[in-house]
């Protein structure tokens, strides 16, 4: 009797994107044998986001479509469909083409860009989130355009590489007095501002934007910048305008409110990916990460978790990871540092690789490898067995960095 009724028990999940996909997919690996609808507001088959600022925006790749067979996965797809509204007492989502019944819901739609304000209508200033603004961005790279990039982001030095990469003349702005400001500290971050002179691409910092119209980009300081096309890379906030009144409680920067199982305020409710933050014991505080790893990790303790129930799921609390591409540099980070934390360098930031670690109270907890991978990769595991580093053969590039391990104190 139990399983027949597990068998007809309905998880919908909405946003079909990197955490929505793979929630479908970690949900069948996990045993799920109920039926699964997986709703999404893009017309196209569910596909990965970070070809769309490399491959994608260049042409190399046509489209980046996850390899998965939804219909061998027995799972339903229903795309070009946005929810609008969540009603969890009558376990009901409406969506603009009709009700869907639901046992369980996944919350799955990710984040959505910034953008200046009153742009939202205007043909020549784009952003970057979804196949429809790469392909739209492909033909302004096509076309050799003067494209001034609004931001000096993850997003808007892929998308200046990729520009500088097919012969645009490219300025980029930005509001902060370095490059990737909200990220990392000005010590790092200042050599990276000379990557863009490096490429061609023009970097001006402590540059605010107040307007921009007919084909010029006005900075408060009244300077004018001409511009054909203006891309803007501002940060992302959660998509969850949606859930008003569903009583599925939201923090203030937006996102859900998830625990340590990525469950909700509201029972057999969850949420996954750029939407949803939780809180880390392993950081002491709550993350919202709009990174690819997390959305993929993410999906398999909501799966465990409706399949098994709480006993059977791992809390999430991955070290975050990260990669970017950018002027010809691969640029990775893993874990989660403050202000607070004692940087050690490993290697010259002159130099085309070298890393940076962060430590607290002797413990690594996060690190920056820009062309070194195996720094990143033997980093982020000692991250995740709190490892005590060794000052002295950790800022020898010579040396292993999963060598550089004080074990007597870090275990
Ligand atoms: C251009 C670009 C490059 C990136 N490059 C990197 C990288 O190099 N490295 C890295 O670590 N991360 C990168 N990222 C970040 C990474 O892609 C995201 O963290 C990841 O896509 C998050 O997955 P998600 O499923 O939570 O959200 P999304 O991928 O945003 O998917 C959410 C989906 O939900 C849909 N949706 C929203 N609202 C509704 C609704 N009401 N009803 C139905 N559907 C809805 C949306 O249309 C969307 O398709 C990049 C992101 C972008 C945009």
């Amino acid at each position: 009797m139990d399983e027949v009724e597990h068998t007809q028990r309905q998880v919908v999940i909405v946003g079909a994107g990197m955490a929505g996909a793979h929630t479908a997919v970690a949900l069948r690996e996990e045993g799920w044998p109920g039926a699964i609808t997986l709703v999404g507001a893009e017309p196209h088959p569910p596909y990965d986001r970070p070809p769309l600022s490399k491959a994608v925006l260049l042409g190399a790749a046509e489209g980046s479509a996850f390899d998965i067979d939804f219909t061998a996965l027995d799972v339903e797809l229903l795309l070009g469909r946005r929810a609008h509204r969540l009603h969890p007492d009558e376990r009901r989502l409406d969506t603009e083409a009709g009700p869907i019944a639901y046992d369980h819901l996944v919350i799955a739609t990710g984040a959505e860009p910034r953008r200046l304000s009153g742009s939202h209508a205007a043909p020549r200033i784009h952003v970057l989130r979804t196949l429809d603004d790469a392909e739209r961005l492909r033909s302004v790279l096509a076309a050799r355009r003067r494209i001034v990039v609004v931001g000096a982001g993850w997003i808007g030095a892929e998308f200046a590489t990729a520009a500088r990469e097919a012969g645009c003349e490219v300025t980029v702005v930005e509001a902060a007095d370095q490059p990737l400001a909200g990220a990392l500290p000005a010590e790092i971050t200042r050599h990276m501002a000379d990557w863009y002179a490096e490429s061609g691409a023009r970097l001006l910092t402590g540059a605010q934007v107040s307007a921009v119209a007919d084909g010029t980009v006005l900075l408060a300081d009244g300077r004018r910048l001409t511009a054909d096309e203006v891309v803007v890379g501002i940060g992302a906030r959660p998509v969850t305008d949606w859930l008003a009144g569903s009583g599925v409680d939201l923090c203030p920067d937006g996102s859900v409110r998830a625990d340590e199982r990525l469950r909700t305020s509201v029972p057999e409710i969850y949420a996954v990916g750029d939407c949803a933050s939780f809180p880390s014991a392993r950081y002491g505080e709550r993350l919202l990460i709009h990174h690819w790893d997390n959305a993929l990790q993410g999906p398999r303790t909501v799966a465990a978790q409706i399949v098994s129930g709480p006993a059977g799921a791992a809390v999430h609390d991955p070290v975050p990871y990260f990669w970017s591409e950018q002027f010809g540099r691969f640029v990775q980070y893993a874990g989660h540092h403050t202000g607070a934390d004692e940087m050690l360098w490993r290697g010259n930031p002159t130099d085309t690789a070298w890393s940076v670690c962060w430590l607290r109270a002797e413990k690594l907890v996060a690190v920056l490898a820009v062309g070194r991978p195996r720094d990143l990769a033997q980093g982020r595991k000692l991250i995740e067995r709190g490892a005590v580093l060794d000052r002295g053969p950790a800022a020898d590039t010579s040396v292993p960095l999963k060598t550089a391990v004080a074990e007597r104190r870090g275990g």
